[in-house]
């Protein structure tokens, strides 16, 4: 039986929370030895950090995360863009330019559509993308999501594929998961806005003010056979410390129960919307954001983190240093978006850079971009990822994985000032890969792509 309890537990959330107010360094630094052993936290540690407030133990936080994450990452950081595939939406959540009361006109794309905004997203240089869908049975069901996930991956462009398809649809059954499972995804994303019951029932009209329905839908998805499952919480709508300490608690108990925590967690933030207006009251700013960032870096240490480019350039290169290890570029909100300027946008967004601005400040930091899929295509997905992870192995796999993905990059999408700078950044670390046998054969894969070939993998 599932019982909301074993997720979330509201009552000792705020006990832990009202309990951990006042900490002394010896504790709180006592909690960052233990996070630098990559164990993870439990969720009284985790309560500690996210008490804190003193601008010099905050700094410290961010120190260990991003060692905890150089660790663990290394300097890859992989991209993903967003495809916005319909705004017909029957639920009037507050928070979405696509609530029914909003009565703009709505989109939704024919398959040829689907077909030019991929073409448009390979010409940028994308091999994942992470799928859109407001919520409506009739206009969206579950037989159109599925032919949209086979027209992507039939599309080409060139050199340009879709190698991983992500998708962020609603809370749906378990048939409907496998349906989308036998479609080939990646990672099953889904959002529990927020944790907190009350709020979350206020804040929802629909389908989707089941608040159970929305809990227990990893549940259902692992059971209809999808191994990567994605969480996150919508900030801005109610208390940020009461949702990470929800988050976290949901992490560890997908973790205790399939062995697997979940393969992502994103950290979306509000933002100003059509037809929009909610209380400020749990509004958050870029500081409390990195810190919620970094705390999930050390409790949850070896799950993928999100920042999506509702953020700004600033706030996104700091969180790459302290814990995020994916992100989107050149985003668009609305159906339709790339290429032209589509009228109803979900929300609006903070960095408004091309692909390339992103990628050249990425490298001005000394970071990798991956485009990598090649765990999710050799069924590394699940248990069996986060064991390589766990043993280390990453350095041998992502590291070669991302400096020939973004070689690919290079050869067919770059201007010559960022294959300059790639270059230097790929025999960096080329010079890093802990293997000498790997190194020798990344080489010699690098060559085979000058020559013409793609999607070499480890
Ligand atoms: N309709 C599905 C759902 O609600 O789960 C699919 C995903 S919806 C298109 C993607 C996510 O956008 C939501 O889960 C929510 O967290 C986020 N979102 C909605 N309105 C937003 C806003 N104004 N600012 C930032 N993020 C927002
Ligand atoms: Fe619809 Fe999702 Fe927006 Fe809610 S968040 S109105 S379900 S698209």
């Amino acid at each position: 039986m599932l019982s909301v309890k074993d997720i979330v537990d509201e009552e000792r959330i705020n006990q832990l929370l009202a309990q951990t107010l006042n900490s002394s360094e010896e504790k709180i630094n006592s909690i960052l030895s233990k996070a630098e052993k990559k164990e993870g936290l439990t969720l009284e540690e985790v309560a500690y950090l996210l008490n804190i407030e003193n601008p010099a133990m905050i700094e410290k936080m961010f120190e260990t995360a991003g060692k905890i994450k150089k660790e663990i990452y290394g300097e890859r950081l992989v991209f993903f863009a967003p495809l916005y595939l319909s705004s017909y939406c029957v639920n009037d959540c507050e928070y979405c330019g696509f609530h029914t009361r909003n009565t703009a006109p709505r989109k939704k794309l024919t398959l040829e559509e689907v077909a030019e905004q991929v073409k448009i997203l390979e010409n940028m240089g994308h091999k994942r993308l992470l799928l859109e869908f407001g919520e409506h049975p009739k206009k969206n069901p579950i037989d159109y999501v599925t032919d949209v996930i086979k027209t992507i991956y039939a599309t080409k462009s060139k050199n340009g594929e879709i190698r991983r398809v992500n998708i962020n649809i609603a809370a749906t059954t378990v048939d409907d998961y496998k349906k989308i499972n036998e479609a080939g995804i990646g990672t099953y994303q889904l959002f529990q806005e927020t944790y907190h019951r009350d709020t979350y029932e206020k804040m929802h009209s629909g389908p989707k003010e089941d608040y159970e329905r929305q809990l227990f839908a990893h549940d259902r998805a692992m059971e209809a056979g999808i191994d990567d499952v994605g969480v996150g919480v919508l900030y801005g709508l109610y208390d940020y410390k009461f949702d990470t300490l929800a988050l976290v608690s949901h992490s560890q108990y997908l973790d205790r129960k399939y062995n697997v925590g979940p393969h992502t967690i994103s950290v979306p933030r509000f933002q100003p919307a059509e037809t929009v207006k909610i209380d400020s009251k749990y509004e958050i700013n870029e500081k409390q954001l990195l810190k919620v960032i970094a705390i999930l870096r050390m409790a949850v240490p070896y799950t993928g983190m999100i920042i999506s480019t509702r953020e700004s350039p600033e706030t996104r290169a700091k969180a790459f240093e302290i814990g995020i290890s994916q992100t989107s570029a050149a985003s668009r909100t609305t159906p339709g978006g790339y290429g032209k300027d589509g009228k109803l946008k979900q929300f609006s967004l903070q960095d408004h850079r091309t692909v390339e601005e992103v990628l050249e400040s990425i490298l001005d930091q000394g970071l990798i971009p991956s485009y990598c899929t090649a765990c999710y295509r050799l069924n590394r997905t699940g248990e069996t990822i986060m064991e390589i992870l766990k043993a280390g192995e990453i350095h041998n796999l992502c590291r070669p994985n991302a400096i020939l993905t973004f070689k690919e990059y290079l050869e067919d999408y770059a201007s010559q000032r960022i294959k300059e700078k790639g270059q230097k950044i790929i025999e960096k670390y080329l010079n890093k890969i802990p293997k000498e046998e790997t190194k020798k054969e990344t080489i010699l894969r690098l060559k085979r792509i000058e020559n013409g070939e793609r999607d070499l993998y480890f």
